[in-house]
């Protein structure tokens, strides 16, 4: 989180498909053996969770995505379609600009207040709930 960055190197106008988020392609177990119980950490691996069944590990065999920061007012969002995520534009990007997704990450536990906070995100948007776990729960 909050690690390098990935920036517009030129205006990319909404609805634009971007790049695949890849990594090596795990079953939750075998997510949870490579980052053994640490839902202290976890937030600093590349996981990314499809569905029940699939998680990208951005760690190993990874691309640019893995440096795309989160944000609260994204101008990104991860879209899943037959079992790969994709990062595209939800707005016009101007060149230059930082981009960013909700991760919406979702954790086994209810989200309580002490979760977020293990969690916490510093976009700095008017609209930051100020964590990067989903709302739900
Ligand atoms: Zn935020």
């Amino acid at each position: 989180m909050q690690g390098l960055g990935a920036f517009a190197t030129r205006a990319i106008p909404a609805g634009r498909r971007l790049i695949e988020y890849a990594g090596e392609r795990l079953t939750p177990a075998q997510a949870d053996a490579r980052y053994p119980d640490d839902e202290h950490e976890r937030h600093h691996t590349f996981l990314f969770a499809i569905d029940d069944d699939v998680v990208i590990d951005a760690a190993v065999d990874g691309n640019e995505a893995r440096f795309i920061n989160h944000s609260c007012d994204p101008n990104c969002d991860a879209v899943v379609e037959d079992g790969r995520i994709w990062i595209e534009t939800i707005r016009d990007v101007a060149a230059g600009e930082e981009l960013a997704y909700d991760y919406a990450y979702v954790l086994e536990e209810r989200h309580s207040p002490a979760a977020k906070r293990r969690y916490p995100c510093r976009c700095g948007a008017a609209t930051c709930r100020g964590t990067i776990l989903a709302k739900k729960r």
